[in-house]
């Protein structure tokens, strides 16, 4: 009997059979086979439709089986790459990044708000090499522990990476909840390579030159050096003798500057107009690029492009409505969210991770828990523990790594604990 539970030689996948119904060319040939092989197995002669049930059954178990496996292996999958619903925006800032998630077909946003960048590794780097220069100071010689003198290909200073990360980070938690459709990211305020090819389209050009000069000045007048002026568009040959609308042709100047210029008084001196962009700002940001293909595909868009469609869509210039803006591109957008403050937990090296095996915990509180302090006025503050000191004072910092509080005793009724060991807080 157990040749019934076989898969019968000769017979076709059910739904190869299913398609050939009909087909007495195909079917015929296919059950004679079956008939054919049990009688050599010295097995009872099957009834082909018998053949037939048990089969199908067969297989509808085993193909039940294989969707459970499928749909094990989608839960374990961190995401089905560009599937999802929502369309995410990031607007990067030198200190925090902006983010916004809409709802793909209902033009929604579900969520916003800044992503809080760390900018203190440049500093606890060269502590770093201090604390390394200082031991070697104290030996004769010391043996290289690995060769640090060549980089390997792909690197990004940590200090620009691990922003990169800390974004990273949030958007793959929040890809748990908003599966991503696509990602829209705005790369610079301006878009170099557009710059080659002036008066193409007129308009646009003109605002991508415009963001690309004042990059290029630092937002200061490029012939005093002074900040906080109205500045203007000087070209060096008017455009009125063939003067062109390329960067090396114009200078950002101040009102008096520029005056000056025309009158006489001022000669400008000779310098180098290019626009350049630093290689490892750009290393960044295709780093970030990369990392976010590999969830949902990547739009680029520019900064003088998020403007224009900010101010249509008559949204304030913060870093939340500007993702607003580059998703929406203009278009009317649903919006009842409050801002969010993400924040993305630093990654502790295995190494450091095992330096303190004992961990601390008074009154129920560890390092790093995130917390709610409720204060005698009213008022609550959030944050994380920073520490404990010898004495038992406990620190609160907020998200920007500032002390917010610092007592000695710990109530559990003034200190709440919100979450412990998060990848990403979010507050909101
Ligand atoms: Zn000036
Ligand atoms: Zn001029």
């Amino acid at each position: 009997m157990r040749t019934q539970y076989q898969k019968p030689k000769g017979v076709e996948p059910k739904g190869s059979h299913e398609l050939a119904v009909g087909d007495d060319m195909l079917v015929k040939p296919t059950l004679g086979g079956v008939a054919k092989d049990a009688l050599q197995g010295n097995a009872p002669a099957l009834n082909p439709a018998t053949v037939e049930e048990e089969y199908s059954s067969h297989e509808s178990e085993k193909g039940k089986h294989s969707v459970t496996n499928a749909n094990v292996s989608t839960e374990m999958a961190p995401l089905n790459i560009g599937k999802g619903l929502y369309i995410y925006g990031i607007d990067e800032g030198a200190k925090e990044a902006g983010i916004a998630i809409v709802e793909a077909i209902t033009g929604e946003v579900v969520f916003k708000g800044v992503i809080h960048l760390r900018d203190d590794v440049k500093r606890l780097m060269r502590y770093r090499r201090e604390h390394r220069r200082e031991r070697r100071r104290h030996l004769r010689y010391r043996a290289n522990r690995f060769n640090n003198r060549r980089r390997k290909e792909g690197w990004i200073p940590p200090s620009i990476k691990v922003k990169k990360d800390n974004i990273l980070r949030v958007i793959r938690e929040l890809a748990k909840r908003y599966p991503p459709s696509k990602f829209v990211y705005e790369e610079a305020s301006f878009n170099i390579r557009k710059l080659v090819e002036p008066n193409v389209n007129g308009k646009e050009y003109q605002k991508n030159l415009w963001n690309a000069l004042i990059y290029r000045a630092g937002n200061k007048c490029e012939v005093c050096g002074k900040v906080d002026r109205k500045l203007q568009m000087h070209h060096i040959v008017p455009l009125s003798k063939g003067g062109s609308n390329s960067v090396t042709n114009i200078l950002i100047v101040c009102e008096q500057c520029h005056k000056g210029i025309h009158e006489g008084r001022i000669k400008i001196e000779k310098k180098d107009l290019q626009v350049r962009y630093p290689a490892v700002a750009q290393a960044g940001k295709t780093y970030l690029k990369n990392e976010l293909s590999k969830l949902a595909p990547v739009e680029v868009v520019y900064g003088y492009q998020t403007k224009e469609w900010r101010e249509k869509m008559g949204l304030e210039k913060t870093h939340w409505d500007d993702a607003i803006a580059i998703i929406a591109k203009g278009k009317k957008v649903i919006d009842k969210t409050q801002p969010s403050f993400c924040f993305a937990k630093r990654h502790r090296p295995y190494r450091e991770a095992q330096r303190r095996p004992d961990i601390k915990e008074i009154g129920g509180l560890r390092r790093g828990d995130v917390v709610n302090y409720y204060r005698r006025d009213g008022t609550v503050l959030n944050g994380y523990i920073y520490g404990f000191n010898a004495n038992g004072t406990v620190r609160i910092n907020n998200w920007n790594g500032k002390r917010i509080i610092k007592f000695s005793k710990i109530s559990p009724k003034r200190c709440e604990r919100v979450l412990r060991d998060p990848v990403v807080v979010v507050v909101s």
